[in-house]
């Protein structure tokens, strides 16, 4: 029984191989329990033709952001040329692409290997400064790195300020404590993404979240990874992001439809909306953000026309790969739990 409600997953991978036998039905599923539209992040040129593609055959629901993943760094000599095509990309977006509605997902991670925290660093620096340039908001992912992201993040906003930008965006799979969530508010125009795991029963985040303005949050998948409860063990989908409502409403003391709508304005007032809002779901094909401002504050596109290529240097995240960080309380990421599917490298 579909919720009488919009839902906007603002984090979904579900052009992701994971996807690739039954995309149409998720999709569906998703729409089916309210999900109207679906933000999806780009992680690097592996995976950009299958983005692309999804975001093609549903232009109504499916709005693609541009943005090379911290972790497409790591080991990889080329990740120069992947910074390169994100801004062709962001400059002139591919044929029936339409508008990225954010740079993303970019960020630190250093769970993983920290030997690349420069070359992180350079990246992300980079792309906060595109994002403020065209005018888009960042959806921000960070691992074992929150000391150097609330830096830069400070110190990025500020810059953004000083040359009349602004740089906002999202903290995707916010998970921290109340003091974190407070100290990276005052940086500025900043929301945090909620997902599955706050209907983990060890997760920390619950207390987090009674802590958080409504007006603060938006809702996410990650899918294929961190699947909420009671769906723990299988694979994440959109569809999937109202049991994320619905814990959210129960912990502020709200109704599901309260959350939904808060959380919608708040993802569309970041994102963009599609044009011909408030009326109806139907025929909505292109988000109006700040096109206006974005156009008048993009730069000419420079250099050669975007051209995809494979980068054949990437690894797949080892198999046996646990998730938990040593300090980490929630039960977040589970491998045993989770069927391996919970947070792989990129995600
Ligand atoms: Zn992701």
């Amino acid at each position: 029984m579909p919720l009488p409600i919009a839902l906007i997953d603002t984090h979904s991978h579900i052009y992701a191989e994971e996807f690739d036998a039954d995309r149409d039905e998720a999709i569906r599923r998703a729409r089916e329990a309210g999900v109207e539209r679906l933000l999806l992040p780009a992680i690097d040129s592996e995976s950009h033709g299958r983005l692309f593609d999804t975001v093609r055959r549903y232009p109504d629901h499916c709005t693609p952001m541009m943005g090379l993943h911290p972790t497409s760094i790591n080991d990889n000599p080329r990740w120069r040329e992947e910074l390169a095509l994100v801004e062709r990309y962001l400059c002139s977006p591919p044929e029936g692409v339409g508008r990225f509605c954010a740079v993303g997902e970019i960020g630190l991670d250093y769970y993983w290997d920290d030997r690349f925290k420069a070359e992180q660093l350079e990246a992300f620096t980079k792309q906060c400064r595109l994002a403020a340039t065209y005018d888009l908001p960042v959806a921000i992912h960070t691992r074992a790195a929150w000391k150097d992201m609330c830096r830069t993040v400070e110190t990025e906003t500020k810059a953004a300020r000083e040359k009349g930008l602004r740089l906002r965006g999202v903290f995707h799979a916010f998970a921290e404590d109340a003091d974190t969530y407070r100290q990276l508010k005052e940086c500025g125009d900043f929301l945090f993404g909620i997902g599955g795991v706050v209907t983990f029963k060890k997760s920390r985040l619950a207390d987090t979240v009674r802590e958080m303005e409504l007006d603060d949050l938006v809702l996410e998948t990650d899918c294929p990874y961190l699947t909420p409860a009671p769906h723990r063990g299988e694979r994440n989908e959109s569809a999937w992001v109202r049991y994320v409502c619905e814990k959210v409403a129960q912990i502020k003391g709200l109704t599901p439809e309260e959350v939904a709508e808060a959380t919608t304005a708040n993802a569309e007032r970041m994102f963009g909306r599609p044009q011909n809002r408030p009326a109806p779901s139907h025929g909505r094909k292109f988000f109006d953000a700040p096109e206006a401002n974005r156009q008048a504050a993009a730069p000419p596109c420079g250099g050669l026309p975007a051209t995809a290529f494979r980068a054949d240097h990437r690894e797949l995240p080892p198999e046996n790969a646990t998730e938990v960080p040593e300090n980490e309380s929630s039960d977040h990421a589970s491998p045993s739990s989770d069927n391996g599917l919970s947070r792989p490298e990129r995600a």
